[in-house]
């Protein structure tokens, strides 16, 4: 560990809380003395009853099974030692008659009381060894050993009770490990856990001594921090940059982008729950904005919530079959300009909020089971299209997106050919496309479906090509037969610039050698369908050739196409 992270957080004026433990001594101290006073009044009731030849003596019981409760075996037996001793020399046998006990009655009794003591100490200690147990659980990861989400907001509630916020700004920070899924998957759940612990090490390492680092959820760290926000962002960004250099997991340096949010009791939210449900969505948001840090924003949560808000209007919408319908962009070929087909892109017509785009319900569907229905929807509503196509004597073939959830499913590909021998469509007419991304991170998950669709003479598109920010060695494996370049290769500068044309008259060249057709997505202008055209680029789609179109316009618009000199564009 490089010396830089030593206690770095220490030099902000924020400051960070831990745990008081002071109040255990407290109670110790209260407990000895009740024990102490419970032994000598047990003296005193047997020297006030007449002495220890009656029943009394019994009574100094009380003492040692308070003490061995309070201190366990060793409160047992130190209790039992001192009682006898004062039921013990100085101690008549009978008051009254001034008889003096025999040594052996004193002893034996002593010997009685610390075994009494000492097996009531040993099962209080076993006791709260097992109860030391389940609270272990109930308030620990299990994994890094810090203090977990019920405790985080235990102290939370601890703090507002106290009156902190009325002093000082109180925020909770929240801190996320970016990644964390992909290693799991990747690399296994073993070094997903070695991640997690690692990434606490480092998080304590760059805290000071006393501050509390809670372990909420998996991947997920909290703070617990009084200071202006201006500082509690700093303290999150020097977490993340501590994060910004690799951790080792079985000798591989994996780095671990890490993102946090923020937000403010009182200014935010007015409870512990509510503080951290704020925390934590400012978290989501500053990862999805892939920002360091962000603070909570009462309007990007709204959005969110209005966005989760759909979900059962989704589920609606896919029984009712009006408002799920498809928009059709044509894709042709650059050589010839020929139309080939098109893109399918789903369109959601709400009732109150009207039409609706893709990645603003789709998304959401992905985190949700209604991702299957959706594209279940999807290929149905294409593949009839296409049928209806082919009759009218048009050989047209579509694409249709799928989410990585979708490929996932053991049963898709029956469900695909069960739908296109219903529809009497070819195979070879269907193209799935999956993102790059996508792909990548789960490509051990969905490769045997895809190997098993290409068997059935389904192509298979990568989708968003060069955005997944990844090695192209994992092309030399790929179960696909296009690529679909994105159209970020394509930015305005790609005809000034002589290195973007390098880069795409090179990225062409290599798919090509590797045996993938490549379509280029938003071609916006004559000059770049030109120059695709001219470096060998196979297709072309985008807002020159045409936008999205419902499928009457798509229909008008191959009308006037195939009208202005068969179907081409050249
Ligand atoms: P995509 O598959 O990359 O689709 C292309 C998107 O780029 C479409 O947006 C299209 O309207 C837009 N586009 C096409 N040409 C141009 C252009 O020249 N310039 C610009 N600026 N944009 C252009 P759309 O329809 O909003 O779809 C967005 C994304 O939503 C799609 O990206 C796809 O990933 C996803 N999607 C759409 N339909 C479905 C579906 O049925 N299922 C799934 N799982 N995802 C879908
Ligand atoms: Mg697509
Ligand atoms: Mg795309």
């Amino acid at each position: 560990m490089p010396t830089q992270h030593k206690k770095t957080i220490a030099h902000f004026g924020a400051s960070i809380l831990g745990i008081p433990k002071a109040a255990s001594w407290t109670w110790r101290i209260a407990a000895a003395a009740l024990v102490g006073v419970l032994s000598i009044g047990a003296a005193a009731v047997v020297y006030v009853t007449g002495g220890t030849s009656f029943a009394y003596s019994h009574v100094a019981y009380v003492a040692i099974i308070a003490g061995a409760a309070a201190f366990g075996l060793p409160g047992g037996v130190v209790t039992a030692v001192v009682t006898s001793l004062f039921l013990g020399p100085l101690m008549p046998l009978d008051v009254a008659a001034g008889i003096a006990q025999a040594t052996t009655n004193w002893l034996v009794r002593g010997a009685f009381f610390v075994l009494i003591g000492g097996l009531a100490g040993l099962a209080f200690s076993i006791r709260d060894r097992q109860l030391h147990m389940i609270r272990r659980q109930s308030y620990y990861n299990p994994l890094t050993g810090l203090a977990n989400r019920t405790r985080c907001l235990e102290r939370l509630d601890q703090l507002i009770r106290s009156g902190i916020p009325q002093h000082s700004p109180l925020l909770l920070l929240s801190l996320q490990i970016g990644q964390l899924e992909t290693i799991s998957s990747s690399l296994g759940h073993e070094q997903g856990a070695s991640l997690q612990k690692a990434v606490a090490e480092r998080l304590k390492r760059v805290l000071p001594d006393d501050a509390k680092l809670f372990h909420i959820s998996s991947g997920v760290f909290a703070l617990v921090v009084t200071a202006p926000q201006e500082e509690a962002a700093a303290v999150g960004s020097a977490l993340v940059e501590a994060l910004n250099e690799p951790v080792i997991i079985d000798g591989i340096p994996i780095r671990s982008e890490a993102h946090v949010g923020l937000a403010q009791f009182g200014e935010h939210a007015s409870t512990s729950l509510a503080l951290l449900r704020a925390s934590l969505s400012a978290l989501q948001d500053a990862t999805a904005a892939k920002q360091a840090v962000l603070v909570f924003d009462h309007r990007r949560d709204d959005a969110r919530r209005a966005r989760l808000r759909l979900l059962p209007d989704l589920q609606r919408a896919l029984r009712n079959s009006e408002e799920i319908t498809l928009h059709y962009q044509p894709k042709v070929a650059l050589e010839t300009g020929v139309c080939v087909g098109a893109e399918a892109l789903v369109r959601w017509h709400h009732p109150e909020f009207g039409l609706i785009a893709p990645s603003d319900f789709i998304p959401i569907a992905e985190q949700t089971e209604l991702i299957r229905p959706l594209s279940e929807r999807v290929l149905s509503l294409a593949i009839r299209q296409m049928a209806d196509w082919h009759t009218q004597g048009l050989p047209l073939s579509l694409s249709v997106n799928l989410a990585i959830r979708n490929l996932e499913e053991a049963n898709l590909p029956a469900m695909i050919l069960e739908l296109l021998e219903r529809h009497g469509v070819e195979a070879r007419r269907l193209e799935v496309e999956v993102t790059e991304s996508g792909l990548i991170r789960s490509l051990d998950e969905v490769s045997t479906n895809l190997a098993l669709l290409q068997d059935l003479g389904i192509s298979v598109a990568l989708d968003d090509f060069g955005t997944g920010q990844s090695s192209i060695a994992y092309l030399r494996d790929l179960p696909a037969d296009s690529l679909k370049l994105d159209r970020t290769f394509l930015r305005d500068d790609a005809m000034a610039n002589p290195r973007s044309r390098l880069l795409i008259e090179t990225t062409l060249e290599a798919c090509h050698k590797l045996g993938f057709s490549v379509t280029a997505e938003g071609i916006e202008t004559k000059a770049v369908y030109d120059l695709l055209r001219d470096l060998s680029c196979d297709f072309g789609q985008g807002f020159f050739i045409a936008k999205p179109l419902t499928e009457a316009e798509f229909r008008a618009w191959l009308i006037r196409e195939c009208r202005r000199g068969l179907c081409t564009r050249k």
